[in-house]
């Protein structure tokens, strides 16, 4: 009887939160030996389930199911595989794991049973999401950092390296560290296949459906069984969707994990231990291939141990399998005598582009052409956006894929196409547009008050406005930036609890009456300039842990609230509510939740005083979008969600009206900063003999980077290569002005086949201080390359000044990373 299933359009859920789900996998592999002979035979088998439980927590991971045999143990993970040989182990971890957490973890178990490290591989791909990595996967450079802690002292140190196709859109990072004193084992070849853009009705299979629920249906269905069909294989199938299993056979195993959702799918394949005389690897590439069909994938051959060459050569041969292209090979040579090479392909036929066609951003078109009438707002937005150039003049905002490798090819066609040297910003507006719908989905009673300050970016203040946003203003011209948009005055509060008086009679003409005080003099100023003011009493409730405290500047105490209330009264000003900032940059929860008590106590406290009942809470800002350096936001809004409904119910407080005044929660993701590298030294290191490179930017810590000091940011870099891959730009013209290296002639050719230098970035002005990483692993690069910088759109540009005649950077470009909008 044949088997049905539903077509993947009814199966599919849509694809609505993002991002989705990061199929990519982190793969360590550690090799022990037993340098005096005391170790148990088992060898690592040996380590208690125990300690294999806290490890993999460590790693953000739990056991899923397990199946072994005579030569050692595999483990299904929530994310992803475990195998423990005796002396080797291999965890393979997906989403947002932290696989490097579980390093110092492992080390010691095996040090339990007398068993020490002796070489190391860690591999991933590039992720489809690596701004919602946490520190530090996504930025490899800091991952060879933490590697190099634990395994560097093996041999002469690791070796890093990020090998590339021609397009450099399909990386695959590696860092090997092999001892030169353990002896070397028998010779192992690993082949890791990552697949992208799935077939739909081949992702489809891995939903869990009224026809086929079990993982064994989806292993005989997609064919998987039959890849190698000898092997024992334990499989598990994730709710509502997604897979993974497991093989073993011998001394070989092989896995796959499986994200089948639209958008993001994601496959990979690993088998380790055939070798190249069992296995015959075009055709098992073959029947992977045809169990997805993907429209990308790679493939990374690697060796370890004795290889006889013959062998290895042969895995390194590049298969093509039919309707592919390749468009790219490299080899590296690795320590320890191995070996990676690294293939991308591409399907031929269909075209799938993960770039899409050039389109204005209709969303804001809309609001430009008829108007807009925001849920929120109490008014209709003007029929455009006065003072705020209509993105079609701007030049539109391009419709780019979703992953950082279409953002950086969109950055380098802007360099080339118009040989800019200035640095420039590109702001994603479907990031905003994401981030909105989580914060209301996450906190729908909070109103979301966008704290101008942190960004005031035209076109974002726009967008924000058009999704129906509040906004939080600190000054003169910020009130003017917001009024200009049409937004009701009723939905923007000046958050400044000291204003200059000149700064509330503005407020006062604009009918803006909503203001924070912490102190009696700005209740008498109010008085003067602004006696219709509503005001909010802002009080402290600090997160001491938080990036930037705000408290011993702002706030009320609380011993000094029930006088402040008592002068509002006598002065016959209208207290609305209360108001409080946990600091920018949360770290604990529990800050908000404190602050919302307090809060309800003042409410009582001004009811008790005779006042009239306040009608309005404003938690302040602190929020983080997910991968920034901060509370988890959804921890955030699930514990405001709980110490709302306890202090402030719904069912007796429902005419309080609650806001928020986020400004990095909306502003850091959505940016990304382009900087020209303009100068290059290469510096000799007295300590360890190493050399680094040190390179100039356009931009620097008086300028964007000013986040650094002010903001106590944490900054990470990607390069882009530009002059060395043969696209030139002014800035690579410049060049002459480089210094010279004696690796010149290196610089020429292409940066296929990337290998990471420490390194040094300093800003563009005279000041030492100007230095903006200091210790930074990036390829080789030169004059006319560009370095990208992500989530660099808070407190950055708003802060920079222009020492030494250096400006921040003016020019900002709109994209649209993913999908089309809707219209
Ligand atoms: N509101 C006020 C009064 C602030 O001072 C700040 C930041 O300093 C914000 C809101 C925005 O905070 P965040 O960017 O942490 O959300």
């Amino acid at each position: 009887m044949g088997v049905s299933f539903i077509p993947a359009d009814e199966v599919m859920e849509p694809v609505v939160a993002s991002p989705g789900f990061e199929g990519f996998e982190k793969r360590l592999e550690v090799e022990f030996w037993d340098p005096l002979g005391f170790a148990n035979p088992s060898g690592l088998r040996a380590i208690p389930r125990n300690e294999i439980d806290t490890m993999l927590s460590a790693a953000e991971c739990t056991i899923v199911s397990a199946l072994s045999n005579s030569q050692f143990d595999s483990y299904v993970l929530s994310e992803s595989s475990l195998f423990v040989y005796p002396s080797k182990i291999v965890i393979k971890t997906c989403g947002t794991t932290q696989l490097l957490k579980a390093i110092p973890l492992l080390l010691k178990s095996a040090s339990f049973i007398s068993l020490e490290a002796c070489r190391c591989k860690y591999s991933r791909g590039t992720f489809i999401f690596p701004s919602a990595q946490p520190s530090p996967y996504g930025n490899f450079n800091e991952e060879v950092v933490i590697l190099e802690k634990y395994f560097g002292h093996l041999g002469n140190g690791g070796k890093a390296c990020v090998m590339s196709d021609a397009s450099k859109m399909h990386n695959w990072h590696v860092y090997v560290a092999a001892s030169e004193v353990a002896p070397l084992s028998s010779e192992t070849y690993t082949m890791e296949m990552c697949m992208t853009q799935l077939d739909r009705s081949s992702a489809a299979l891995f939903y869990k459906s009224p026809f086929y629920r079990s993982a064994a249906d989806m292993t005989l269905l997609s064919g998987i069984r039959n890849l190698l069909p000898h092997s024992e294989i334990c499989d598990f199938a994730f709710d509502p969707c997604g897979y993974s299993m497991n093989s073993v056979e011998g001394n070989a195993h092989s896995t796959i994990h499986i994200t089948p959702e639209d958008g993001f799918s994601y496959a990979s394949f690993e088998t380790m231990g055939y070798s190249p005389s069992m296995l015959d690897l075009g055709s098992l590439v073959d029947r992977v291939l045809g169990c997805f069909k993907p429209a990308v994938f790679s493939i990374s051959l690697s060796t370890a141990g004795l290889c006889h060459s013959q062998d290895a050569g042969s895995w390194g041969v590049p298969v093509c399998p039919r309707g592919y292209v390749c468009s790219g090979t490299t080899r590296h040579e690795m320590p320890g005598g191995s070996f990676v090479v690294y293939h991308t392909y591409t399907r031929i036929l269909g075209g799938d582009s993960t770039v899409m066609p050039l389109a204005l951003f209709p969303a804001l078109e809309k609001v430009a052409s008829n108007g807009y009438k925001s849920k929120n707002s109490e008014a209709s937005l003007k029929p455009f956006l006065y003072g705020v150039q209509p993105l079609r003049e701007s030049g539109g905002a391009e419709v780019i894929g979703p992953t950082a490798r279409d953002m950086d090819s969109f950055i380098r066609k802007k360099i080339q196409s118009t040989g800019r040297e200035d640095a420039f910003y590109v702001l994603d507006l479907a990031t905003v547009t994401r981030l909105w719908k989580i914060w209301k989905s996450a906190m729908p009673r909070v109103h979301p008050f966008y704290a101008v300050k942190c960004n005031p970016d035209p076109q974002l203040l726009s967008m924000l406005a058009a999704l129906g946003a509040g906004f939080d203003v600190a000054s003169k011209a910020e009130l003017e930036a917001v009024t200009q948009l049409g937004v009701a005055p009723r939905n923007i509060i000046f958050a400044n609890p000291c204003k200059l008086p000149s700064h509330i009679t503005e407020a006062a003409k604009a009918g803006v009456v909503y203001t924070t005080f912490d102190s009696e003099g700005e209740l008498y100023k109010l008085k003067k300039y602004h006696p219709q003011a509503e005001v909010l009493l802002r009080f402290r409730a600090d997160d001491t842990g938080a990036r930037c405290p705000l408290g011993v500047k702002y706030g009320a105490e609380w011993d000094e609230c029930y006088h402040l209330l008592e002068v509002a009264k006598t002065l016959g000003i209208k207290v609305a509510g209360v108001a409080f900032h946990v600091g920018s940059g949360a770290s604990d929860v529990n800050a908000f939740a404190e602050g919302i008590k307090a809060a309800r106590k003042l409410f009582d406290m001004a009811e008790s005083l005779g006042l009239p009942r306040m009608t309005m809470l404003d938690i302040g800002g602190g929020f983080v979008s997910d991968g920034g350096a901060g509370v988890k936001f959804a921890a955030a809004a699930y514990e405001i969600g709980n110490a709302l409904e306890e202090h402030f119910p719904r069912e007796t407080m429902a005419d309080v009206r609650i806001i928020g005044e986020p400004g990095r929660f909306f502003a850091e993701e959505a940016f990304s900063l382009a900087v020209l590298v303009f100068g290059c030294r290469v510096r000799r290191r007295e300590e360890g003999n190493k050399t680094v490179v040190e390179y100039w930017i356009n931009d620097g810590i008086y300028g964007s980077m000013n986040c650094l000091l002010y903001d106590h940011a944490t900054l990470s870099v990607r390069a882009l290569p530009v002059a060395s891959s043969g696209g030139g730009s002014s800035g690579s013209s410049s060049g002459s002005d480089c210094e010279s290296s004696s690796e010149d002639e290196e610089d020429d050719a292409p940066l296929l086949d990337v290998e990471l230098h420490p390194s040094i970035i300093f800003g563009p002005t005279c000041d030492g201080l100007d230095t903006v990483l200091s210790d930074v692993w990036l390829p080789r690069l030169q004059c006319g390359d560009w370095l990208v910088f992500p989530r660099m759109g808070a407190y950055t540009k708003s802060a920079g000044s222009s020492f030494n005649g250096f400006a921040v950077p003016d020019a900002t470009f709109y994209v649209h990373c993913g999908a089309a909008p809707e219209m």
